[in-house]
């Protein structure tokens, strides 16, 4: 990594070597270069190593983005941020990213279910493409640097000082820097959302978004692996869902695992509620059904249907035709846990079984223990209050000179690139307002 000279102010300083950082610092430098200047832009990131988070992700393939090019869709795939990043995806969205990469050489894929990945299935081909970016572009980059405090002077030519924190390796590195413009990228991080208090921003209390479900129920015990293709889930509160979206039926793939549950569907729910499930200590009832989008009356008539169409001698236990895409071991345990015997036969099933067999298919209640990690990804659900942002420049409402991009603001997605594609907009959007200003 290329070492500044201190002396002179900054006019960019960038905290956080992340993904929104990189991206940002690259746009600024490269806009005020077609311009023919040479702007001293510095990114400052305190762990050894910048991208960390890119070179992991997407299980080390980097799910980079996501096919889908109209923002009033896309929006619908954020918890938090669906308003203000409307505007900031009609200005810069997956095509754009698409393009960004595809100019610099990193050949993409489109996978069947939209998740764009390099067709290398290589993170560090992209780590590569931004470290070469910002070489070629003039930024700098100061790894094992904190950036432990912000000073703001109203008025000041140079209004902002940065007070660094080294590393105890590099004992020659500045304890304060100058700039002119601050870019806040600091992700996730408790720091960087101290920062952003400090500056005089109010932050949404962090908690974790996009995990999975620990349930510890009979039904699932012994089968890890088995996945239904379409499932419905909701989370009840006592008898009835929550309010607001914390309640809303989420619908997708299914995964028993080891633990519990996982799979789209769960990792949607789990955005989606990452609010509500986080105050009520991640104690609910999740409300199952393993064979939508029947209903209970729908199921009741196909049960019906099979009561009296069966052979004399077909029991329930063998799974019926018009369920194929239940596996048969969960069959099995949806009729035990309905309270059928083992022997029962279709064409003796009293209508009490039957209902209840419908209401395990179509509802059955399984209570949560709590949460688990998804190793592939995770994110973090709040953030500086968007507010506070002026979403036209990424600029903070409270100081001028202020940026905010990426996971530092109170904005989440789903599984699926949407959370890089919302670190590369708004990236891109506060360089290009920072590199006018
Ligand atoms: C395991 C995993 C896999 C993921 N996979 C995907 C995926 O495939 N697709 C997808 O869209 N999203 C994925 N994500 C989410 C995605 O990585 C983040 O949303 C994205 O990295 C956010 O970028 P960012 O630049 O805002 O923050 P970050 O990438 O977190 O970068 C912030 C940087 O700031 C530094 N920093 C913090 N405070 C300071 C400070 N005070 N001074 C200096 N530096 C500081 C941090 O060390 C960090 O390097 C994944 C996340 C994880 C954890």
């Amino acid at each position: 990594m290329q070492v500044c000279s201190t002396s002179a102010p900054l006019d960019l300083a960038v905290i956080g070597g992340g993904a929104a950082g990189f991206f940002a610092a690259i746009r600024y430098a490269e806009l005020r270069r077609e311009r023919g200047e040479k702007p001293h832009v510095l990114i400052l990131e305190q762990s050894s190593q910048a991208l960390g988070k890119v070179l992991i992700s997407g299980g080390g393939r980097c799910n980079l983005t996501h096919a889908c090019f109209d923002p009033a869709e896309l929006v619908q795939h954020y918890p938090r941020g669906t308003r203000e990043l409307h505007s900031a995806f009609s200005r810069f969205q997956p095509a754009d990213t698409i393009e960004w990469f595809q100019q610099r050489g990193v050949s993409l894929k489109t996978e069947a279910d939209g998740r764009i990945f390099p067709v290398s299935d290589s993170a560090q081909e992209i780590v590569n493409c931004l470290l070469k970016s910002a070489a070629r572009a003039g930024v700098q980059v100061w790894l094992r640097c904190a950036v432990a405090a912000i000073q703001y002077t109203p008025g000041a030519n140079i209004p902002f000082t940065l007070h660094l924190r080294a590393h105890k390796n590099d004992p020659g590195m500045p304890g304060t820097l100058h700039a002119r413009q601050v870019l806040l990228a600091t992700g996730g991080s408790p720091g960087g959302m101290r920062l952003a208090e400090s500056l005089g921003h109010t932050l949404q209390p962090p908690v974790p978004s996009l995990f999975t479900f620990r349930i510890n129920d009979p039904r699932l015990m012994g089968l890890a692996g088995v996945s239904i293709p379409t499932v419905g889930l909701q989370l009840l509160d006592g008898a009835k869902p929550p309010a607001g979206q914390a309640g809303e039926l989420q619908l997708g793939a299914l995964l028993i695992t080891h633990w519990g549950l996982s799979g789209p569907a769960v990792l949607r729910l789990s955005a989606w509620a990452a609010r509500w499930l986080h105050a009520n200590h991640y104690q609910a009832v999740l409300q199952i059904n393993w064979i939508y989008p029947q209903d209970l009356n729908q199921a009741l008539a196909t049960l019906h249907a099979q009561r009296t169409g069966a052979a004399r001698s077909q029991q329930v236990v063998s799974r019926p035709q018009a369920f194929t895409a239940l596996p048969q071991r969960l069959w099995r345990r949806l009729v035990e846990a309905a309270g059928i015997p083992s022997q029962q036969r279709w064409a003796d099933l009293s209508k009490d079984l039957l209902r209840r067999l419908a209401l395990e298919l179509v509802a059955g209640r399984y209570p949560l223990q709590g949460k688990a990690a998804f190793k592939d990804e995770f994110v973090t659900c709040g953030g500086v209050s968007l507010k506070e942002v002026d979403f036209q420049r990424m600029h903070s409402h409270l100081m001028p000179g202020l940026y905010f991009a990426g996971e530092v603001l109170d904005i989440d997605g789903l599984t699926g690139g949407f959370n890089f594609q919302n670190a590369w907009t708004t990236a891109w959007i506060a360089a290009t307002a920072a590199a006018q200003a």
